[in-house]
């Protein structure tokens, strides 16, 4: 587990960055796919956790949520909108659009519903960082942002690698995962008038060029 900022840590993904899991304080933020259960709970061993909470439902950051939340007893907590598909992951692949990669990654990478304790709003608070209302990758696709030092975790509003290749760069998410596109950048563009300092990603490594962040969003098209 690597330290990225205070009470930030990255836990160590394989590829390093493909499929990132955060601690955020003693929240867990997402739980990669399914198959990652095991090395998850391994690295969580002896750590204080508190709560885990997702950025979004999707197969590859709900994956192992369902173990996280049973080994360590701790509360489940999903954006409003992703509520449902959380509990019961059949939605998860009926949200998507009807792409075969979209319904390959569901088939494969989906973990177990779990009952979600708390839907989580815009204004709230999760660890010591706020909620941040961020559709269009999924319905309910929140951020987490926090002010004092300008630390953004924002799933998968962003990539900052290509998700297959891992090749570097800031870019938008493959539409074929993200059933509305056009409402995705505009969430961007509300993170991005933010100027976060250091920006954390569901897939690729943190970004702590403000500039090269905003300047990219704000070179999306409408
Ligand atoms: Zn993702």
């Amino acid at each position: 587990m690597k330290q990225l900022a205070d009470g930030v840590w990255q836990l160590a993904g394989f590829p390093p960055n493909a499929i990132n899991v955060f601690l955020l304080d003693a929240v867990l933020i997402d739980a990669s796919t399914r198959c990652s259960a095991r090395k998850i709970l391994k690295e969580l061993e002896g750590r204080p956790l508190s709560a885990h909470a997702l950025t979004h439902a999707h197969p590859d950051h709900q994956g192992a949520s369902h173990a996280v939340c049973e080994r360590f007893g701790v509360p489940f907590w999903v954006g409003e909108q992703d509520a449902e598909a959380a509990e019961n992951p059949k939605l998860i692949g009926e949200r998507q659009p009807d792409h075969f990669m979209a319904q390959l990654f569901a088939k494969t990478m989906t973990g177990p519903g779990h009952h979600v304790d708390r839907r989580l709003h815009e204004g709230d608070d999760v660890a010591s960082f706020k909620v941040i209302d961020v559709p269009g990758h999924s319905a309910g696709h929140v951020a987490f942002w926090r002010e004092s030092d300008g630390v953004l975790v924002l799933g998968d509003v962003l990539n900052s690698a290509d998700v297959y290749t891992l090749i570097p760069g800031l870019r938008t998410p493959k539409d074929y995962f993200t059933p509305d596109p056009a409402e995705n950048r505009r969430s961007a563009r509300k993170l991005a008038l933010l100027e976060p300092k250091l920006v954390l990603f569901g897939h690729g490594p943190p970004v702590t060029d403000t500039k090269k962040f905003v300047d990219f969003v704000n070179g999306l098209p409408d």
